[in-house]
């Protein structure tokens, strides 16, 4: 019987649990047997592995976070790591792999598939920036739970009429905060990707007030380089303190932080998982390596991991532009 293994790597992502539910479906149903194996490739080297069946996957695809837990394994960059982990899967007769995670995840399943271990990679971050997909499984989750976050302190901003600087995740790519922020109706959205003008920002808010709004939402991504501070503190803080010593209003400052990686897939990351779970298991009972499973214009498709890797995913400048407009008036 075939058997093929699979895991979970890198930053952990909601809908993950739903890609392993279709990974293990997907092979039963071909007659294969499917092993997880826990902590990424840390539990690859140290022969973490459990079978699993139906049943292992019932009542996990609205789960968040994954059963299989994540880990970061320094030892798998290493000759001696890996080839102690192709040694545990030829023992466990497992043919080939299906790697769920991020871009470094997919660099283990590149130097798998090189040791003859054939490996897909299904897109799990809710950073969304991986290249040769629309959509990375978690990103869904990701700006619904920071929408919901923007109500909230939109509410109370109102109340008290005040100012929030709202940072989310987003160290290299601004994913998150251009969605989220058009979608909250942010005044303000800084990301890594565009250069920003504090004077702007401010000037922003001075102009909202004049048009009788009672309170202004600027939302930053943590990997935007701040104003230039004497404290070790986040990008949101010296923005916030910036817009206090220009004068004129009440700021307050909320870090989203680990939140945002939590909570209930919602529908479409659920089914996104579901389809590329699908596919990725497909590809690895054919001994199919070295790809990852994409989304395009909604069809499902597979693509070099070397291309995704490579690959540079850009954000829309319509969207930052759109949000722009649509809160200035
Ligand atoms: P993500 O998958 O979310 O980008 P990381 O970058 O932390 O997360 O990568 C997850 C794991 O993938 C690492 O801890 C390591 O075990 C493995 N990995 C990353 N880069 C490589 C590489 N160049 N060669 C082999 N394994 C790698």
């Amino acid at each position: 019987m075939r058997r093929i293994g699979v895991l979970t790597s890198g930053g952990d992502a909601p809908g993950m649990n739903a890609a392993i539910r279709a990974v293990v479906r997907t092979a039963l149903s071909q007659g294969a047997g499917v092993v997880g194996i826990e902590r990424g490739f840390h539990g690859l080297i140290h022969g973490e592995f459990v079978e699993l069946n139906s049943r292992s996957v019932a009542d996990i695809i609205h789960r968040g976070g994954t059963i299989l837990k994540s880990a970061r394994s320094e030892a798998f960059k290493t000759p001696e790591g890996r080839q102690k982990a192709v040694e545990n899967l030829k023992q466990a007769g497992i043919s080939a792999m299906v790697v769920i995670g991020g871009d470094g995840s997919f660099r283990g399943a590149m130097a798998l598939t090189a040791m003859g271990v054939p490996a897909v990679g299904v897109p799990a971050t809710i950073d969304n920036d991986i290249a040769c997909t629309d959509v990375s499984i978690g990103f869904d989750t990701a700006i619904n739970t920071v929408i919901d976050g923007i109500n909230k302190i939109r509410d109370t901003a109102t109340s008290h009429e005040r100012i929030y600087v709202v940072e989310v995740m987003g160290r290299e790519s601004g994913f998150i905060a251009l969605w989220a922020g058009l979608a909250g109706g942010a005044e303000s959205i800084l990301i890594p990707e565009i250069p920003y003008d504090l004077d702007a920002v401010y000037q922003r808010i001075v102009q909202g007030q004049q048009l009788g709004k009672n309170h202004s939402i600027i939302v930053v991504a943590e990997g935007v380089d701040g104003p230039p501070s004497g404290e070790a503190e986040s990008v949101a803080m010296r923005v916030g303190r910036y817009i206090r010593e220009r004068g004129g209003f009440e700021v307050r400052v909320i870090i989203l932080g680990h939140l945002q990686r939590g909570g209930n897939p919602t529908a479409y990351d659920r089914i996104l998982a579901s389809r590329l779970g699908h596919k990725a298991a497909l590809l690895a009972l054919q001994g199919i390596g070295g790809k990852m499973v994409g989304i395009v214009h909604d069809r499902i498709e597979a693509f070099d991991l070397q291309e995704a890797i490579e690959g540079h995913k850009a954000i829309d400048e319509e969207f930052y532009t759109l949000a722009q407009t649509l809160s200035s008036l």
